[in-house]
């Protein structure tokens, strides 16, 4: 079989994203592609102001970015090549199209790194933080959208999921 190797291709590390040595690293931002804390603020403090000139560039011409989308800048001093910054949804309660906008996040944000001939991507647990997406739920909505996608795909050689918290990090092994 030519897609037998999905999980091969699939990592689960606990540490900081901004570390990672890969093509491209996601950044669960916000509308405004401003900043803001948690992973935005640690990526955009470690890779310098590069990214925010490249993501103010972005919002002159498209006015930010909408939840479930994804946008690609350098990485500045980052080891990474590109960030991919992708805009997960606040979650509601649940009846808000919560779970397929992250579904959409991923998919989305792998699209963007293909189209870029991105190889190796690692990924936040987007909207897991300040956004309150119920943990276990988000890791179960990653996990089957990368495998759905790396099925189809055959470029993409590595994605790294990258847990900061123990939390995360525990139901992530438990799933891989
Ligand atoms: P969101 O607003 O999408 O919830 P947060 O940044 O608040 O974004 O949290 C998303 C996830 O990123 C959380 O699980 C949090 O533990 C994690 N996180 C925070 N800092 C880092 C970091 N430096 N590297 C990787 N993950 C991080």
């Amino acid at each position: 079989m030519v897609f037998d190797n999905v999980e091969d291709r699939i990592k689960v590390i606990k540490g900081d994203i901004t570390k990672i040595e890969t093509d491209a690293i996601v950044n669960a931002a916000n509308n405004s592609l401003l900043g803001g804390g948690g992973v935005d603020g640690a990526i955009h403090r470690a890779g310098g102001k590069e990214i925010l000139e490249e993501c103010i560039k972005i919002r002159e011409k498209q006015g930010g970015c909408r939840t479930g989308e994804a946008v690609i800048t350098t990485a500045g001093k980052l080891k990474a090549k590109y960030v991919i910054h992708t805009v997960g949804p606040v979650w509601k309660g649940g009846e808000n199209n919560e779970k397929e906008l992250l579904r959409k996040c991923y998919y989305n944000s792998l699209k963007l790194a293909v189209e870029n001939n991105v190889k190796r991507i690692a990924f936040p647990n987007i909207s897991t933080g300040v956004y309150r997406f119920p943990k276990d739920l988000a890791a179960e909505i990653a996990i089957n959208e990368v495998v759905n996608f790396l099925q189809k795909d055959t470029s993409i050689t590595e994605v790294i999921f990258v847990c900061f918290d123990d939390e995360n990090y525990k139901i992530y092994l438990d799933y891989i």
